[in-house]
C-alpha cells in the first residue's frame, strides 16, 4: 500500500528541496491524488502546501499561476477568462468530479508530463514555461521533451498575457475516462490588414494558429503548422461567414490535415487505435479552427 514513512511539512522552498534531494526515495505532495494510486512507500513525503503556492496573479507580461493551485481554481479563474476565455475552464471541466478537481494541482501535473494530461494541452497550445527551483524558466516545450525526470521542484506556470483565440477540443469514451485524443489550438486576436485580400488576412490568419496534440496517448507535442501552403483560387468578395468558412475547409483539406499530422506518432492503446485517434485528430482540428475563425469574424468588419 501507498505510505510515507516519514512526512514533512516544510517551510519554505529551500527546506523543501533540501529534504527532496536528500534520499531518492523523498517525493514531493501536490494534491496527493495520483501518488496515492501507486503501491510505492516512498521515505519522506514533504508537504509543499503552506509555501503559498496557490495563486493565479498577472504580472505586466504573464499571467502566473502557482504549482499548488487547483484545477477547479483554474477553471473558476476570472483572469484566466479575460485573456483566454473558456480555454483552460474547457480542457478541466471533464475531470472526474468537482471535488476531484479542488483537490489536484497544477503543478502535480505539469510536473508528471502525464500523456494523458488534458491541461498540458492547451499550455503548450500558449507558450508557456514553467519554473522550476534549481532549474529556472524552462519553455514548456522544451521541459517536455526531456525523457529524464527531473530532482527539482515546480514553483509556477508562466501563461503570455494577451488577449487570444484558445480553443481545446478532445474525446471521451465516457465522461470519468481518460481522453482518446486531445487538441487545442490558438493564435492572438488579428485585425484585418486592409492593404490584402480577405482572402489573404485569412491564409495569414491560419497560418497563424498554434497547435498541440496530447493523449495520443503519449506526451503532447506541438505540430508544425503548414496550413495554407496550397494557396487556393477563390473569390470571395464579402465577408459572408458561409463563403468564408466554404473557404476554410477548402484550404484545410485532405491533404493539409494530412500534412498537418503525418509527423506525430500516435499510438494504439485499449482506449483507441493510432489510426482512429490521427482521424480524429485531423477532425478536432478541423473544428477548432473553424470556431476560432468565428470568433475573430468581426474583426474582419
Ligand atoms: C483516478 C484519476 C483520474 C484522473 N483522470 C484524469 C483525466 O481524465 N485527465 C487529466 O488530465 N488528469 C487526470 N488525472 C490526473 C490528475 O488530473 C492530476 O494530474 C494528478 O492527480 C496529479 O496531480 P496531484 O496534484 O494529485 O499530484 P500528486 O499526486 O501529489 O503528485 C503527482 C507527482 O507529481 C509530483 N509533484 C507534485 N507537485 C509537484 C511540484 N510542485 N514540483 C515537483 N513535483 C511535484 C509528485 O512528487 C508526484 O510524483 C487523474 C488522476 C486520478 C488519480
Amino acid at each position: 500500500m501507498f505510505g510515507f514513512k516519514n512526512y514533512l511539512q516544510a517551510r519554505d522552498i529551500e527546506m523543501a528541496y533540501e529534504e527532496l534531494i536528500k534520499n531518492k526515495k523523498n517525493i514531493i505532495i501536490g494534491g496527493g491524488s495520483y501518488l496515492k494510486m501507486s503501491k510505492i512507500v516512498y521515505n519522506t513525503g514533504i508537504d509543499i502546501s503552506k509555501l503559498n503556492l496557490d495563486y493565479i496573479r498577472a504580472d505586466e507580461n504573464y499571467i502566473n499561476i502557482g504549482a499548488m493551485t487547483t484545477f477547479r481554481e483554474i477553471e473558476m479563474s476570472e483572469l484566466l477568462k479575460i485573456y483566454y476565455k473558456d480555454l483552460f475552464s474547457e480542457s478541466v471541466k471533464d475531470i472526474l468530479g468537482i471535488q476531484f478537481r479542488n483537490n489536484v494541482t497544477i503543478g502535480g501535473t505539469v510536473f508528471s508530463k502525464y500523456g494523458f494530461s488534458d491541461l498540458i494541452t492547451p499550455l503548450l497550445a500558449i507558450d508557456c514555461r514553467v519554473v522550476l527551483y534549481k532549474g529556472g524558466e524552462v519553455r514548456l516545450e522544451d521541459f517536455l521533451k526531456e525523457e529524464k525526470p527531473r530532482r527539482d521542484i515546480l514553483i509556477e506556470i508562466k501563461i503570455p498575457k494577451q488577449k487570444s483565440i484558445g480553443i481545446f477540443k478532445s474525446i471521451r469514451k465516457s465522461s470519468t475516462d481518460y481522453s482518446v485524443i486531445n487538441i487545442s489550438v490558438s493564435k492572438k486576436n488579428m485585425l484585418m490588414d486592409k492593404k490584402y485580400s480577405i482572402e489573404k488576412n485569412l491564409i495569414k490568419s491560419l497560418k497563424s494558429y498554434t497547435i498541440s496534440i496530447g493523449a495520443k496517448p503519449g506526451r503532447a507535442v506541438l505540430i508544425k503548422n503548414t496550413i495554407g501552403e496550397n494557396i487556393i483560387n477563390s473569390d470571395l468578395k464579402k465577408e459572408n461567414l458561409f463563403e468564408k468558412n466554404e473557404f476554410i475547409l477548402n484550404l484545410l483539406n485532405d491533404e493539409t490535415m494530412e500534412n498537418l499530422v503525418k509527423d506525430i506518432s500516435f499510438g494504439d492503446n485499449m482506449r483507441a487505435t493510432k489510426e482512429y485517434r490521427k482521424e480524429m485528430a485531423k477532425v478536432l482540428i478541423k473544428k477548432a479552427i473553424l470556431e476560432g475563425e468565428e470568433i475573430d469574424f468581426k474583426n474582419y468588419n
